[in-house]
């Protein structure tokens, strides 16, 4: 055996005096290592419960085996039957070895690399990388991150973002709650009712947070969301995100464009050009805008609805309050004009109006807004990341781990 081995692997244990490697094996047949751990003889320990000094009382009767990191590139085993004491007031203890945390039969190491792997690629490959079993992965990734996210400190939120997304294209809703100024998830909840915001409320208060310190919260036209918000958080200026907006306006022109395709002559022209008409202007080649602008002037509706929401771009563009207030107001009545003659547009028009005030003041929180878009990506980023995780819970748990900047407890491994 090379020299400094058990050396090595003492290090990767965190094991110091009186815990020593005992021995290890590597076993040719099962491709598999074996770490062999005690403890030194007559060592004394502090009682883990009061402290206090404590006599030793034998070992526990059985022994255990903790999955360790690889070693020599094979899985590696730790075998150790820990200590026991007893304190003159809590009775008998179970002293826990230094490479341990309560309830796993893995080592902290293999933990830290689990949450490095988890972070970066998705779980049915993590567990083949770490060769053990994707449930056994969850269970590692949702104790370090509630552990984590349950020391959050929430002090000092001032703008928020909250945001649905769903585990499956329309199934099983959270709700995700981001600090628009630190650009991360500070907490995600199950479903998307008016109640998840008082749910949080209370977080952020018990976090050392303060309900009447925030004072922009962006968020959808959702039904439920915008009365939680006014309740909750009196003295915030409430934001409709301009993601949301814009989505209206395209979810709109998406619907003139498939009645325009009905006329058989238009069909796979404008089938085919769909997805041209969704870039932004700005950012298309001349070949995409001649391509447009002629699938404009063929299907005129179609092209009338892509005008609307260009010119929303040129309202977001506005520099000063009063300018975009102009910008709303011309856009809408075009919108609205008889003349104009698309229903989705009027309709989206209507709640457009509805929710004027809420619009505008995007241009009162500018940052909050700017922020919100990269935090939308993050969202989506996190949601891949999360797929093969089928629980809420294993699915909030990516959220948090790509989006939260959490400070885990987990040993980082390198
Ligand atoms: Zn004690």
């Amino acid at each position: 055996m090379i020299a400094n081995f058990p050396d090595m692997i003492a290090g990767s244990l965190n094991l110091s005096e009186p815990w020593y490697v005992e021995g290890a094996e590597f076993s040719p047949e099962k491709k598999e290592v074996h770490i062999y751990v005690n403890v030194r003889e007559g060592a004394e320990f502090a009682c883990p419960s009061c402290g206090g000094a404590t006599v030793r009382n034998g070992y526990e009767p059985t022994e255990r085996v903790w999955r360790h990191g690889d070693c020599l590139f094979y899985p590696s085993f730790v075998h150790c039957k820990r200590p026991r004491v007893r304190c003159p007031h809590c009775g008998t203890k179970q002293i826990s070895a230094p490479f341990e945390r309560k309830n796993s039969r893995f080592t902290l190491l293999f933990e830290g690399y689990a949450m490095l792997i988890l972070a970066d690629m998705p779980r049915a490959k993590a567990a083949e990388i770490l060769r053990c079993n994707e449930k056994s992965l969850s269970a590692i990734l949702s104790y370090w991150v509630n552990e984590a996210v349950s020391r959050q400190d929430l002090k000092g939120l001032v703008r928020l973002a909250v945001d649905e997304t769903s585990r499956l294209r329309g199934h099983d809703y959270v709700t995700v709650f981001v600090d628009a100024d630190r650009r991360r998830v500070i907490d995600v909840e199950q479903g998307r009712e008016k109640s998840v915001i008082s749910t949080f409320a209370e977080k952020l208060e018990k976090h050392g947070g303060s309900k009447e310190a925030v004072c922009a919260v962006t968020s959808d036209m959702s039904k439920s969301y915008l009365p939680g918000i006014a309740e909750n958080f009196p003295n915030a200026l409430s934001v409709i995100d301009k993601f949301h907006v814009k989505q209206i306006l395209t979810n709109a022109l998406d619907m003139v464009r498939k009645e325009e395709q009905k006329s058989s002559e238009a069909k796979q022209a404008l089938f085919q050009g769909r997805r041209l008409f969704m870039i932004p202007r700005g950012r298309m080649s001349e070949q995409q805008v001649a391509k447009l602008d002629s699938l404009s002037k063929r299907y005129p509706k179609t092209g009338k609805a892509y005008s609307i929401v260009a010119a929303l771009d040129d309202f977001y563009a506005c520099y000063t309050v009063e300018e975009a207030r102009n910008a709303f107001d011309s856009l809408y009545s075009w919108m609205r004009m008889r003349r104009c003659r698309l229903q989705p547009m009027k309709d989206a028009a209507t709640t457009l109006r509805n929710h004027k005030e809420k619009i505008l003041a995007y241009f009162y929180h500018r940052i909050t807004n700017a922020v919100c878009e990269g935090i939308n990506s993050m969202i989506q980023a996190a949601k891949r990341k999360a797929r093969g995780f089928n629980t809420y819970e294993g699915f909030a748990s990516m959220i948090y781990l790509v989006a939260g900047k959490l400070q885990l407890a987990v040993p980082n491994p390198f």
